[in-house]
């Protein structure tokens, strides 16, 4: 049983057009599922990842309007780091961010850069044998869009408390050291298709707060048919998971790793098609079957959006 690299990330916006405008059409990720918090449902829930809305590329936002911004510390996910196919992608991405309003941080194998609301982003160049996933963008060409997840940054006081679970229930590899002074612990997680990487660097001194340009919690990818052994394997280890939970789009469990960090194992698929056609995923607000019947009294009370794509030129 082997966990399959990051299924998704998901973190919190307090403006759900801001960060339309700037994951779809800067970034150029697809928005893929627009739907509602599903403990909150007069929230905005939005996925965006690659064009097939595929587990590896999936960062997802709540939507908490106005809320105050949040400031990574320790237990939380604080960098997200994507990859690219070569160094003439860091040129265009370098220009293409700062072009937007934002301010690329050039490094020699990746730019590093904000998103509007503060959270901190990675480009890095990567070799891997995985599948590309990319987003179609007018503005992008295919060999310089984003590819995917390559790995997650986190902030741990002591990382080591965290090794037996990483390693032993949920088979990470042992640690390998990077960054200055080896302070940076980096664990690949791989499976039969993906691989990501999971990183511990020591916290800042000022205490973790969750709000906007947060990330609220990482997912590992899971085939369908193992999530119930890995509920169990989480539990025997001591980590308390919650039971499966059905998210309509893939099945989960949620559970809290020692270093503070909420994980969740997803399952790959059934996917984001289950409840629309792949070429209008994202377009029209999407209820799971439980808040459909709800859906006169839900979608009035949100402010609707503009997707970039309404304006592409048909091609
Ligand atoms: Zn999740």
């Amino acid at each position: 049983m082997k966990l399959e690299g990051i299924h998704h990330i998901t973190a919190i916006t307090a403006d759900a057009q801001r960060n339309v405008d700037f994951y779809a059409g800067v970034l150029g990720l697809r928005l893929v599922k627009k739907s509602v918090n599903q403990d909150y449902t007069s929230v905005y829930h939005l996925f965006y990842a690659d064009e097939n809305g595929d587990p590896g590329s999936d960062i997802t936002f709540f939507e908490y309007p106005g809320v105050n911004r949040g400031r990574p510390g320790a237990g939380m996910v604080h960098r997200i780091v994507w990859r690219l196919a070569g160094s003439e992608a860091l040129d265009f991405w370098e220009s293409r961010l700062a072009d937007h309003g934002s301010e690329p941080h050039r490094l020699p194998d990746s730019v590093v850069f904000d998103d509007p609301e503060g959270l901190t982003h990675e480009l890095r160049v990567v070799e891997v044998p995985d599948e590309p996933l990319i987003a179609n963008h007018p503005e992008i060409p295919a060999e310089l869009a984003l590819q995917g997840f390559h790995a997650a940054r986190a902030y741990a006081a002591d990382p080591e408390r965290s090794r037996a679970l990483l390693e032993d229930t949920l088979g990470f590899a042992p640690p390998v050291e990077v960054g200055p002074g080896g302070t940076i612990l980096s664990r690949e997680i791989r499976g039969e298709r993906r691989g990501s990487f999971y990183l511990y660097e020591p916290p800042p001194a000022a205490p973790p707060l969750q709000g906007a340009g947060s990330v609220h919690h990482i997912a590992w990818a899971a085939p369908p048919e193992e999530i119930e052994a890995w509920q169990q394997r989480v539990a025997a280890a001591g980590a308390r998971p919650t039971p499966i939970i059905d998210r309509h789009y893939f099945r989960s469990v949620y559970f809290r790793e020692p270093s503070g960090v909420l994980f969740e194992i997803a399952t790959i698929g059934p996917g984001f098609t289950v409840d629309e056609p792949p070429e209008h995923l994202g377009e029209k607000l999407s209820l799971t079957p439980k808040f459909e019947r709800l859906r006169d009294q839900i979608e009035p009370t949100l402010t609707p959006l503009r997707n970039p794509r309404e304006s592409w030129a048909p091609r």
